[in-house]
């Protein structure tokens, strides 16, 4: 087990268990659906995640390349979308000495926010392991970048 302290909250992970899943996860299976909404999101992702929030998930071990689910929620505006995403590693989350199943939502930016809560069923651990999972859920803000007229409402 690793320590690791983000704002108020002490993670501690197993780290060589939560690369080890996703080092074996097959890249062309995730986040491979062709839909403009979703192609829109890995064409601009580097442009998406806040560098603290990338350096929380190496520190994790997950790679953030491999989410388990990615979907487009909603336009906001023309040129700018509403996206979910979910990523998971084995371990907890302390809060003044107190475990937490649910964190409250963190606030990284105007489009970036993200929050953790126990649940491993739509990981990709083994389901032995499910309850010792939390998932970390973004919801992010995404420019429009491809063609205009594949915008979607
Ligand atoms: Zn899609």
């Amino acid at each position: 087990m690793k320590t690791i302290t983000y704002k108020n909250q002490i993670f501690e992970v197993d780290f060589d268990r939560t690369k080890e899943v996703y080092d074996n996860i097959q890249f062309s299976n995730l986040f491979s659906c062709n839909c403009h909404g979703c192609r829109n999101f890995l064409v601009n992702r580097e442009n998406i995640y806040p560098k603290e929030v990338l350096n929380l998930m190496i520190q994790l071990g997950i790679d953030y390349k491999k989410g388990s689910e990615l979907h487009h929620i909603c336009k906001i505006e023309i040129g700018k979308h509403l996206y979910g995403g979910w990523f998971h590693f084995k371990g907890r989350i302390l809060e003044n000495g107190n475990e937490l199943t649910e964190t409250e939502t963190i606030e990284v930016n105007e489009d970036f926010k993200f929050f953790f809560k126990r649940d491993g069923s739509l990981s990709f651990f083994d389901k032995e392991e499910h309850n010792q999972i939390m998932q970390l859920e973004i919801l992010a803000h995404s420019d429009w970048v491809l063609e205009k007229e594949l915008e979607l409402d």
